[in-house]
């Protein structure tokens, strides 16, 4: 199957609400652009240097909205700032603040989600619920940044149930936020391409496919 057969197949599952964002690590230029032509506006990547030089290449598609899904570190965060309109993977509070100050400094405002850890992962980083709690006040002041909603990556090997209700457990952790923040947490960033029709029954607003639109890689 092409790549525009596969996005036809995915979007005829999907409800208008649901925002598809096309996972491009290790999918060549070409593909992208082959992506772009069925209709996708939004892409992601997970590593800096690798998309910063397709950005460059894909320089004349000028409606692209850039996600960011990659674990960030301090000394990439301001290149992230610049180079993308999503920030998906926001894992800490450190992280969050030293965004708000290069935001300010840059004069840009990019949208974030704060990648959430429900079930407790060695190899995942992402906010426990208590330190998310423990860090509204703070966040509430991170004015240069545009807080939209939660992110989270489920460790492997759960079952449909146990997936289904981790999702939930997500949307449930962003209305507590809502009503006792001014936090406008109405983004949820959830659902693969193994996942991505659970994380939609249990709200997801946001799917990260990549796999699925681009065909495994050897
Ligand atoms: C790679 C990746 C995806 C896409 O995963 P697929 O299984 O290829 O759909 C989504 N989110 C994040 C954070 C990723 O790193």
């Amino acid at each position: 199957m092409t790549i525009a057969q596969r996005l036809n197949q995915i979007r005829q599952q999907l409800p208008s609400h649901v925002r598809l964002i096309a996972v491009t690590k290790q999918v060549s230029v070409a593909q992208i652009r082959a992506a772009y032509e069925s209709g996708i506006r939004d892409f992601a990547e997970s590593h800096l240097q690798e998309a910063i030089s397709k950005q460059e290449q894909l320089d004349d598609l000028k409606d692209i909205c850039w996600h960011f899904i990659g674990h960030l570190q301090a000394n990439k965060a301001k290149k992230a700032v610049l180079h993308f309109n999503w920030i998906h993977s926001a894992d800490n509070l450190k992280i969050v603040q030293r965004l708000n100050r290069l935001a300010a400094e840059s004069s840009l405002s990019p949208k974030v989600c704060l990648q959430v850890k429900i079930l407790s992962d060695p190899n995942k980083y992402g906010w426990e619920e208590e330190e998310l709690f423990a860090g509204l006040s703070e966040l509430k002041t991170c004015k240069s940044l545009k807080i939209k909603g939660l992110m989270t990556i489920l460790p492997l090997g759960l079952s449909q149930a146990e997936i289904l209700a981790t999702f939930k457990k997500v949307k449930d952790l962003a209305h507590k936020i809502k009503k006792q923040s001014n936090l406008d947490l109405n983004q949820l960033s959830m659902g693969m391409s193994g996942d991505y029709l659970l994380a939609i029954q249990a709200g997801a607003t946001m799917i990260r496919l990549g796999r699925i639109i681009f065909g495994e890689k050897d």
